[in-house]
């Protein structure tokens, strides 16, 4: 019997994964969180360059380096005139600032040459998958990125994966224990149901700060313990 691709092995976890009572991991997490809501639609190009500054970096940070980019530079138009040396200095607190203000010059420029104005409002009027592909042209653009953008700005369900959800799904055994980046995305996209992607985004980053920690899980006070691979192997 020849042995399977990785390919096959993910699809072949999904599908176990899918069998998993997702909607009780979701419900148990919101008795013990609360139901969080989605106030923060936006901007969708406001969101973009704001998740690109939260790269490596605390959200207070990127919320004052962000912050500080549109007061220098009051209109994107003005952000894509301005040298990529003054954006780097403006943003030089958020770190990797050179690297940042490469990604949003470029894909300033890109916006401005595909469509002649610097706005992604359309976004909102596309279906998830159409929104993605889109956003995915841009370099330094990845799933989290895009799925941040696309959850926060424009409530779509598409699901972002921090390293804190990277964690407690690989735990609880949702997503594979050695998969990309991509493909884990995906797998949340297909598994979480709608409507349910903003409050289970949230609270398995609550959960992953509180219980779920990197090291020494607190497993004998989960409120998922019981759809939990690891955490069955700990009570
Ligand atoms: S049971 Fe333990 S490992 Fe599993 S999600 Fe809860 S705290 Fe994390």
């Amino acid at each position: 019997m020849s042995a399977s691709s990785p390919r096959q092995a993910v699809d072949a976890h999904r599908e176990a994964a899918a069998e998993k009572p997702v909607r009780y991991i979701i419900q148990n997490l919101e008795r013990a969180y609360g139901v969080p809501e989605n106030k923060r639609a936006s901007d969708p190009l406001d969101m973009l360059v704001s998740v690109i500054l939260s790269q490596a970096t605390s959200d207070v940070n990127s919320q004052r380096t962000f912050a500080a980019l549109k007061r220098r530079f009051p209109t994107w138009d003005k952000a894509l005139r301005a040298r990529e040396s003054t954006i780097a200095a403006t943003i030089k607190s958020g770190g990797l600032a050179q690297q940042k203000a490469k990604v949003i010059k470029s894909l300033l420029r890109q916006i401005k040459a595909q469509h002649g104005t610097l706005d992604l409002s359309f976004l909102h009027e596309m279906t998830a998958d159409e929104a993605i592909a889109y956003l995915s042209q841009f370099r330094g653009a990845g799933p989290k990125t895009i799925a941040c953008t696309l959850l926060f700005a424009c409530r779509k369900d598409v699901f972002p994966l921090d390293t804190h959800i990277f964690r407690v799904l690989r735990r609880v055994g949702l997503i594979p224990q050695k998969c990309s980046d991509a493909r884990a995305h995906e797998i949340m996209n297909e598994l979480v149901p709608p409507g349910k992607f903003y409050s289970f985004h949230v609270n398995l980053i609550r959960h992953g700060r509180k219980i779920c920690r990197p090291r020494e899980p607190l497993c004998t006070r989960c409120p998922i313990v019981e759809y939990c691979d690891y955490g069955q192997t700990q009570v």
